[in-house]
């Protein structure tokens, strides 16, 4: 498959650092929707851009609020309103990376289910950028602890999703309370009802921003199987040894099925976790922690519960079921081959969704490639580990532990082997434990000399988790 000439970002107005940061993080060149939006948004228009996760919309949104901000001002200049507090660390994430490029930028998450003291704090101690969901941020105008009178960027994210939440009120509130001399950006991978009445009401002329979906997905192999009720399940684990992708998503239309498929691949060995609904936030929190950072093979979710989720590097999709909904597989579909790089999505379908698969085919004007399962190699490889094993730290955010105190305890010479790091993965420090990947043969050992040695000067209690 030939890829398509990308336009780099050096041909916009950016500064050079910003431009030798993008370089560093890899963002050789703009995905389609960058090339699209950006040099609008840079020129302060207001946008309306038809996008969603996995497109790189976060940078397309982020680079033109970094643009024009002030770092020696020391007042919110511009808010990205999301839906989840999952989506709103994300955006945090993607803005303090492309921040990396300024002066001390302070981005601020003001999300439900934590302490509002805290995010209290953090405000008082001089926010640039606030991430946050429209209750939040709701609560902090009310209470006088936030002040957007300086505002001059508002980002309304994933807005199809905050509708469908039912935050329109919320999110008219939270807009009133803002200068009217400012650009709005909408972001939104659907356009129901709602989304043109915010424009008319909270919008200054926007500029529409579309990108066909062939160019998002222009590197996406699509395969599908043709499966009977009772080969379906193991037709999956089938897939996995022949393919053998480090990181899958599998989707499944329900729960249920979400919990049989899992206990059938734990079973086989695979290192398999489920994600639904009714996970309680902490449990959600160590399956995704896990699954981002490769230490689990295989993530078996449901739609819903799959919304928002950004993995940066998803070799695989399996649809263990086809989604009766044309668009829903789409989506399902873009989550692999982001941002160019090459994707596989396999789909498994028995007779009675030969309808599904022809209104999906429709949908995409593509004719499906049907592959038979037979074809899968059964050849003895081995159980498909992945590369790396999580250790999770009883210590986060509240006792200050930050990514770089983790990384000295186990590159330090202190209690045996200093580690490279080379052999330590993601560090995801959250408000009450930390998640480090570390490469699998040293996970025993590494967690005993965490164990052992201190962090921020405190022992710390550590084990391995089991993602099987
Ligand atoms: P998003 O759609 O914002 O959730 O971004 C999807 C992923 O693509 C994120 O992990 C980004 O770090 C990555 N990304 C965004 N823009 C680029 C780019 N121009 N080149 C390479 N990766 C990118």
């Amino acid at each position: 498959m030939t890829t398509p000439l990308q336009p780099t970002f050096d041909g916009l107005d950016l500064s050079m650092a910003t431009l030798d940061n993008l370089k560093q993080l890899g963002y050789l060149t703009m995905t389609p929707i960058q090339a699209a939006s950006l040099p609008e948004a840079l020129k302060g228009s207001d946008l309306i851009a038809k996008a969603q996760t996995g497109s790189g919309k976060t940078a397309a949104f982020a680079l033109a609020l970094l643009a024009r901000l002030n770092p020696r001002w020391f007042a919110v200049q511009a808010m990205v309103l999301c839906p989840t507090r999952e989506l709103a660390d994300q955006v945090t994430t993607e803005i303090r990376r492309l921040a990396r490029a300024a002066d001390n930028i302070k981005v601020v998450t003001l999300c439900g289910g934590i302490a509002l003291r805290g995010q209290r704090a953090s405000l008082e101690h001089g926010a640039h950028i606030v991430v946050g969901t429209p209750g939040r941020v709701m609560d902090h105008l009310a209470r006088g602890y936030l002040n957007l009178d300086n505002l001059n960027t508002l980002v309304l994210d994933e807005a199809d999703r905050m509708l469908d939440m039912g935050f329109f009120e919320d999110i008219a509130t939270v807009i009133k309370q803002v200068p009217k001399e400012r650009q709005t950006l909408l972001f939104s991978a659907t356009y129901p009802e709602g989304i043109n009445k915010l424009a008319t009401q909270f919008m200054n002329s926007p500029v529409s921003i579309e990108v066909k979906q062939q160019d998002v997905q222009g590197s996406i192999e699509q395969r599908f199987y043709e499966v009977t009720r009772e080969s379906r399940i193991p037709v999956v684990a089938q897939m996995l040894n022949h393919y053998r992708p480090v990181s899958t998503l599998a989707f499944c239309n329900t729960k249920q099925q979400c919990k049989h498929v899992v206990s059938y691949l734990q079973a086989q060995g695979f290192h398999a976790l489920a994600l639904y609904g009714e996970l309680e936030q902490r449990e959600r929190d160590q399956v995704l922690a896990q699954f981002a950072n490769r230490s689990c093979s295989v993530l078996v979710a449901t739609d819903v519960a799959s919304r928002g989720l950004d993995i940066s590097q998803l070799e695989a999709v399996i649809n263990v079921d086809i989604s009766p909904d044309p668009e829903v597989h789409v989506h399902r579909v873009g989550r692999t081959g982001r941002a160019g790089e090459a994707g596989l999505a396999l789909s498994l379908a028995s007779m009675n969704e030969m309808g599904s698969v022809g209104k999906i085919e429709q949908y995409q004007s593509l004719s499906s490639v049907w592959d038979k399962v037979e074809d899968l190699s059964t050849a003895g490889n081995g159980p498909l580990l992945p590369p790396m094993v999580t250790l999770q730290i009883l210590g986060g955010r509240k006792e200050k532990i930050r990514p770089g105190d983790v990384l000295g305890a186990l590159t330090g010479a202190e209690g045996g082997v200093a580690y490279s790091r080379d052999q330590i993965g993601k560090i995801q420090v959250t408000e009450f434990c930390t998640f480090v990947a570390v490469v699998r043969d040293i996970a025993t050992a590494a967690c005993a000399k965490l164990n052992a040695g201190k962090i921020k000067g405190k022992n710390v209690k550590v084990r391995v988790m089991q993602a099987e």
